[in-house]
């Protein structure tokens, strides 16, 4: 399965950085929480980069990424 679409619950988020230790090419952070990059905002971009969005999402300790899968 690989990532197509990835969201950050911005009022979850307690900006620790894991993502994007995880997978600096999907997210950072952005000015009260981490966001999706905007060149990462499209289905074939995540997919390629499906390995690193699941690491951080394993990594996020407030489980604030929201991840859909095909
Ligand atoms: S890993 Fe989770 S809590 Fe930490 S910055 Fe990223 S989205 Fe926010």
């Amino acid at each position: 399965m690989a990532v197509t679409k990835v969201e950050i619950e911005a009022g979850e988020c307690i900006s620790c950085e894991a993502c994007v230790a995880e997978c600096d090419a999907v997210f950072e952070m952005g000015d009260d929480a981490a966001v999706v990059k905007a060149e990462a905002q499209n289905p074939e971009f995540l997919a390629a980069h499906t390995d690193g969005i699941k690491a951080a999402v394993e990594a996020c300790p407030s489980s604030a990424i929201k991840v859909e899968e095909a």
